[in-house]
């Protein structure tokens, strides 16, 4: 693992040099990508009981293995990882995160509530967040990043069983959070789905919308930039999602699809300002 955590390490390095915008936000990942393999380590063993008998009809139905409304789990390492994540944001806005640390290291802020807001999607109003936004963006990043050495851990338990099931789901097998980038990797061009909670990636037709299940060719499309086929937005025009693909089989490299996810936001923008959410 820590090879490959130079490797990633390398890969942002080299992204900071031809990516100039997006210098801030790698070194941000790179900050959070340490911390991860840090917490990684200290994972004693998975907080997300799995029963394995029920995985398979889970798989069959539709159901991610964790539910995480479900269950009373052990929080306090995710904590003990967002506290010292917070860190990162205090760094570039000393003061902002402070009392949010203060609050939940004290009980004033309840956790738990916390996290389940930020996994649903569960958003303060716009206007209540104002001028704060780039802070409160970054917190819920840490709120989905601190639970992500529990997730890996489930994965790599039960990603293998998870894969050779029947998962035909647009959302992830493991936590049911939708994806937000994908790759197309593999001789045959398979189309392969990303979660960034778990680190999973499953496959998934390419002819076929992971948000609506849509299958119609004529609606389905996507788009490029600058022509570089490297890098495109899949959309729907049924219910009008898209989702960034990254296919490097030309160059037969592997992408790091944390670091994509970063370095594509442009394309995330683009697909807003055509309508697509
Ligand atoms: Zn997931
Ligand atoms: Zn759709």
């Amino acid at each position: 693992m820590a090879k490959m955590l130079k490797d990633t390490l390398k890969t942002i390095e080299s992204y900071k040099t031809q990516n100039p915008h997006y210098e801030e936000l790698l070194a941000i990942l790179e900050e959070i990508l340490i911390l991860r393999e840090e917490y990684r380590r200290k994972m004693p063993a998975s907080i997300f009981p799995v029963d394995e008998r029920l995985i398979s009809s889970k798989m069959e139905g539709g159901l991610p293995l964790i539910d995480l409304s479900q269950g009373d789990y052990d929080l306090t390492q995710p904590q003990a990882y967002f506290l010292d994540l917070l860190h990162i944001a205090e760094k570039r806005a000393p003061g902002e995160t402070k009392e949010l640390a203060r609050k939940i290291m004290e009980g004033e802020e309840d956790f738990k509530e916390m996290l389940l807001s930020a996994f649903y999607g569960e958003q303060e109003d716009e206007e209540e967040r104002g001028e704060e936004d780039e802070t409160f963006d970054l917190i819920d990043l840490f709120l989905e990043e601190c639970l992500r050495p529990a997730f890996e851990k489930v994965v790599t338990g039960y990603g293998a069983v998870v894969l050779k099931s029947k998962w035909s789901e647009g959302y992830c097998p493991v936590c049911g959070k939708e994806p937000k980038i994908g790759e197309i990797k593999e001789e045959e061009g398979a189309r392969y789905l990303f979660c960034n909670q778990c680190g999973i990636e499953w496959p998934f037709l390419r002819i076929k919308c992971p948000f609506c299940g849509n299958e119609e060719q004529q609606t389905l499309a996507y788009f490029t930039v600058e022509d570089d086929e490297r890098y495109r937005v899949d959309v729907c025009n049924e219910c009008k999602r898209y989702i960034k693909i990254v296919d490097f089989r030309e160059t037969k490299e592997e992408p790091n699809l944390d670091i994509e996810d970063i370095t594509t936001l442009h394309l995330d923008i683009l697909a807003t300002e055509e309508g697509y959410d």
